[in-house]
């Protein structure tokens, strides 16, 4: 999805994480450099607590790095970045709100700026995009949990992001419903230009989306390795696990995390 001649859209400059509890100082991250593209999808990969989410809030502007900086379009990141949106692991849809509300809320909250009609336009909108039509009018508790992702991703769409951070958004879907997420997903992000930055444990789904694959391991949180998915778009999501491309990245990058995944496994 890259295009050539590419724009800067996020880099991290030497960027470190440490939190502290309990009067304990854990480093969570070493520091770390990285650069995305504008219009790339990034996938970020690694056995749990290698710091994966915490790149994403100090992207997002919601957790400042311990040293370093994050950039995005050049300019440091030091409060909440409205430029993106961002799919947190649980999807927070307010149970008490029908689609529709839980869509809206964005809007809702920026009261001053958007009628009441607009917004229901824009829903109207996001609901057709995401494929929620028949829908909108029921609460999150009669959704299937395809059709809430699809609500929290058009909740998220609503306001036009320019890039879209995810972190594990479809971990608690079967395999199927998985594939049918990653086709749509791909055909929205292409649509509207986006920049992505897309975090898994699952390394098929990586390679099957993104442009770029960025291999973490733990303690504390490094990058092991970062490849190219040397396969073009449009891809067809069902069919490319099949391709040679395919399986010889898939093992080249095993061999690389599943140390990583033992690892994490010893607690
Ligand atoms: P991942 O998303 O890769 O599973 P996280 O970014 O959530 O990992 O966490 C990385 C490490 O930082 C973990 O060891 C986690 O326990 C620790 N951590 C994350 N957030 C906090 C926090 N708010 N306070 C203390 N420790 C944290
Ligand atoms: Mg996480």
């Amino acid at each position: 999805m890259i295009v050539s001649n590419a724009v800067e859209k996020i880099r991290l400059e030497d960027v470190s994480k440490s939190f502290t509890a309990r009067h304990r100082t854990v480093q969570a991250l070493q520091p770390t450099s990285l650069q995305v593209a504008n219009r790339e999808f990034v996938a970020v990969v690694g056995p749990s607590g290698c710091g994966k989410s915490t790149i994403l809030n100090m992207i997002a502007g919601l957790s400042a790095p311990s040293s370093g900086r994050v950039l995005y379009d050049g300019q440091p990141v030091t409060q909440v970045n409205r430029r993106v949106g961002y799919l947190t692991q649980k999807d927070t849809l307010l149970p008490w709100r029908s689609v529709a509300d839980n869509i809206g809320i964005a809007l809702e909250l920026a009261c001053n700026h958007v009628s009441v009609s607009e917004r229901n336009d824009r829903v109207a909108r996001m609901v057709d995009l995401v494929g929620l039509r028949g829908f909108e009018h029921h609460y999150p508790g009669e959704l299937s949990g395809g059709m809430r992702k699809r609500a929290a991703l058009a909740r998220t769409l609503i306001y036009g992001p320019e890039t879209l951070l995810m972190d594990e958004p479809f971990g608690a879907l079967d395999a199927q419903l998985k594939l049918v997420m990653h086709d749509e997903l791909l055909r929205l992000t292409e649509h509207h230009a986006m920049t992505v930055v897309f975090v898994t444990h699952d390394l098929a789904e990586a390679i099957a989306l993104a442009d770029r694959i960025v291999v973490f391991g733990g303690r504390p949180g490094h990058i092991k390795t970062v490849r190219q998915v040397d396969i073009p778009y449009p891809r067809d999501v069902f069919r490319v696990r099949f391709t040679s491309g395919f399986s010889r990245l898939y093992e080249d990058l095993w061999e690389e995390l599943k140390g990583e995944v033992k690892e994490a496994e010893r607690v």
